[in-house]
């Protein structure tokens, strides 16, 4: 089993990258730097190749996986026109790339998992969502179902193409270890009003979750990556201030939030989801880490 991992350096690759030498899988991650894959890998047994290497493509087969992560990073800086512009261009690109790979292979590869986020669905209220809910609007939505778009010409070539549309993913490091530093400060709160929708997700659970859909030969289409058990922000800062033992309860009034973040606080922070794993948890797959208290307990250790 060999598995080509786009984005495979970041913060959901690495970790992937471990679950799955774990089972057996050999790792071929595609990089822009493919000197960080030996950096982040000392043990070696990972190969890292820069995307115009000419022999990726050979390695292509029935029994490969492609997992296409890659893209600049959403929430790194404001939402400048040419941020937008690296944001949604670095990941339709990716997708392009491994289209003219798999047309000089010759052959498909038996599975893609194509990221994709819960901005998917657009700003939603409070109503919950499953995977069959349309997609809504803003940038992120855009983007999402434009980096979903890319990769499924291979579907008609006989590819198994499952999408992962997840939430906040919760580990050491990424969205959360940003969050915790005005908590550390005694000025956690919530941004708003609190009521929007949180989607979250356990590292573990996200990349065991991929694992899942890799090596299940029924998983296709698209999947909700978030635990069984959403919340909203209040429920969020209330949570993650009891585990630090910090007060949680400063709201961040939103002229505050765009200030700072601009156009990215009214997607990012002000408006969310509340998305349930419908189809995943159908296809039996089991959470280790469904409940929020236990989640960051064990990321916060
Ligand atoms: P990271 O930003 O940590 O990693 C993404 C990887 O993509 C990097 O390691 C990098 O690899 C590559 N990359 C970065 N910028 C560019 C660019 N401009 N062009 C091409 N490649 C680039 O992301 P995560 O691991 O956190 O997430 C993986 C994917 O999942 C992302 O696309 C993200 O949007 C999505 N996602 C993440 C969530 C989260 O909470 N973390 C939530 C929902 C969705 P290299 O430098 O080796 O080329």
């Amino acid at each position: 089993m060999r598995a080509v991992i786009a984005g495979g350096t970041g913060f959901i690759g690495r970790e992937l990258v471990r679950e799955l030498r774990e089972h057996g899988w050999e790792i071929l991650i595609l990089s822009r730097h493919p000197a960080k894959v030996a950096a982040a890998f000392e043990n070696g047994g990972v190969i890292g190749m820069p995307w115009d290497n000419g022999d990726w493509p050979n390695v292509l087969g029935p029994d490969t996986a492609i997992v296409n992560l890659a893209g600049e990073n959403i929430a790194a800086g404001r939402w400048t026109r040419a941020r937008r512009k690296r944001i949604l261009e670095s990941r339709v690109q990716a997708g392009q790339r491994i289209l003219e790979a798999v047309e000089q292979a010759g052959v498909a590869p038996g599975v893609l998992i194509q990221g994709s986020a819960v901005g998917y669905y657009g700003p939603c209220g409070a109503t919950p969502i499953n995977e069959y809910a349309e997609s809504g609007t803003g940038f992120l939505a855009d983007v999402a179902r434009r980096w979903e778009a890319s990769t499924a010409p291979l579907e008609k070539q006989g590819t198994r193409r499952c999408i992962i549309r997840t939430g906040l993913v919760l580990g050491h490091g990424g969205v959360l270890s940003r969050m915790l530093t005005p908590f550390k400060y005694y000025l956690g709160g919530y941004p708003g009003t609190g009521l929007q929708g949180v989607s979250w997700i356990h590292l573990r659970d996200e990349v065991r979750a991929i694992r899942f859909l890799m090596e299940n030969p029924d998983a296709d289409g698209p999947y909700n990556l978030c635990s069984p058990h959403p919340v909203n922000f209040r429920k969020f800062a209330h949570v993650l201030g009891t585990v630090l033992k910090r007060p949680y309860k400063t709201p961040v009034p939103p002229f505050a939030l765009r200030l700072l973040f601009g156009r990215m606080a009214d997607e990012l922070l002000l408006s969310g989801q509340i998305a349930l794993p419908e189809r995943l948890t159908k296809a039996g797959f089991a959470f280790e880490f469904p409940d929020l208290t236990d989640a960051l307990r064990d990321v916060l250790a």
